[in-house]
């Protein structure tokens, strides 16, 4: 199915003009729609849950940046204190108060945090936080899981090798062997690939990575105990358990992940949300281990633009907000019922989906299976999401332009919002099947 051409005109014509002089038209790949078989939509505006393009669609946006607009776009609190702190100078390269009254949030917030780096993303973030734990324990390896994100760093752009718990092959021309080498990839909810890897790699890991609800295969949450017999693996064998929080933190709760399942990472990456729509990350966590940072420690990391003053004013703004009333319960509510609308659409129109949601950001798979793992999510009717993405584009639901992305609800989506979404996929699912 293709959209109907004649309402996105000047988003083709700036796609043509765009690819003149980046790569891809883009400046991050997923953004260019080829994963729908189309070309993007250029956006003009955005504005509590709707973004605006330059041909004057409206859209609700369920992509919310990919997670950092949890209040919706140009929140008034966060746009003020954006114009207040650009006002004061927009970058010094020296320590600001803002950053401390930041950090002491975070470390608030959460159980195992309790000191912070800022830095400018996400990508930084697990960089530092995998540079941290192989200096802390003396140890190269890292374990990750197929299908999770960490970022672009060379580590971390990786594949599974041959056999189980088999060194990684780098996923990105550009990676050398000899760095891919030093990643184990694993099987998501495999807690036995993590125990065969242990005993393969003994003594050689330094970390097991992980996003404790993965969000960049779709949705897909722990299994039963998976979280808690990670970091049993991990305690005693002196390897850390490293949480990728970037989707997660300040997403499920205050919390993120870890509040709701009720465990500890030794060691936090924090990104998107803690931005407030600004670039800003955050590796966190122990002491013990955060302290061995420069110019403390012997590990270095830095950054021009690290705990800059506008992200800081941003993020301080956004954390308030989250942090105070009852943010989650509404977002849980909204998402539940949009949960439930999609769900019972489908049904209706004979269309099996799985839909694996936690909290407010869900996928909607198209298959009659469970959703458990990467393996499964490719065994998913990624023709059918082409179809239904394209149908609700053009009803006026910008949903991510990938079948392997989570939906994002924030509190800025009103009841008519979510009821205009359930209405706009009813006749998408018949159109799927039409
Ligand atoms: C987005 C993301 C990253 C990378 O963050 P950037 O700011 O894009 O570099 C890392 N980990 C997870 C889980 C993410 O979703």
């Amino acid at each position: 199915m293709t959209r109907e051409q004649s309402k996105y005109t000047k988003s083709a014509d700036a796609f043509a003009q765009a690819r003149k002089y980046l790569p891809g038209g883009v400046d991050s790949p997923v953004r260019a729609f080829g994963r729908v078989d189309m070309g993007p939509v250029f956006v003009a505006a955005a504005k509590g849950s709707k973004i605006y393009d330059i041909d004057g669609n409206q859209y609700i946006d369920y992509v919310c940046s990919w997670g950092p607009m949890i209040l919706g776009h140009a929140h008034p609190a966060v746009l003020e204190a954006i114009l207040a702190a650009a006002q004061k100078g927009s970058s010094f390269g020296a320590p600001t108060l803002a950053e401390t009254e930041l950090a002491e949030k975070v470390i608030a917030a959460y159980d195992s945090i309790e000191k912070v780096r800022f830095l400018s993303s996400g990508t930084e973030a697990v960089m530092t936080a995998i540079r941290l734990a192989r200096a802390y324990t003396r140890k190269d390896l890292i374990v990750k899981m197929v299908g999770c994100y960490h970022g672009h760093s060379d580590s971390l752009l990786v594949a599974a090798g041959s056999g189980l718990a088999e060194t990684a092959i780098a996923s990105s021309a550009g990676v050398p062997d000899s760095i891919a080498k030093l990643t184990v990839v694993l099987p998501y909810n495999d807690i036995e690939a993590v125990k065969a890897a242990f005993e393969k790699h003994k003594g050689n890991i330094a970390a097991v990575l992980i996003e404790p609800v993965a969000a960049n295969m779709g949705v897909i949450g722990p299994a039963d105990g998976y979280l808690q017999m990670l970091r049993e693996l991990c305690n005693g064998r002196d390897t850390l358990l490293i949480f990728d929080e970037v989707i997660t933190g300040f997403r499920l709760a205050a919390g993120g992940a870890q509040e709701l399942f009720a465990i500890n990472g030794d060691l936090t990456c924090l990104g998107k949300i803690i931005g407030g729509g600004l670039p800003a990350a955050a590796v966190a966590g122990r002491a013990d281990i955060m302290d061995m940072l420069a110019p403390l420690g012997p590990v270095y990391q830095a950054g021009t633009l690290s705990g800059n003053p506008i992200a800081t004013a941003a993020a301080n703004a956004t954390l308030d907000i989250l942090t105070k009333g009852d943010c989650y319960e509404k977002l849980e509510s909204s998402a539940a019922t949009l949960e439930a609308g999609l769900a019972d659409a489908a049904k209706n129109a004979g269309i099996d989906v799985t839909i694996n949601r936690l909290g407010s950001i869900m996928s909607c798979f198209f298959t009659d299976k469970p959703v458990r793992n990467f393996t499964d999510v490719q065994s998913t009717d990624i023709e059918c999401f082409k179809k239904f993405f394209a149908a609700m584009l053009n009803q006026g639901i910008y949903l991510a332009p990938s079948a392997y992305e989570a939906m994002f609800v924030s509190l800025a989506h009103t009841p008519e919002d979510i009821e205009k979404t359930i209405e706009a996929a009813k006749n998408s699912f018949a159109r799927i099947i039409g």
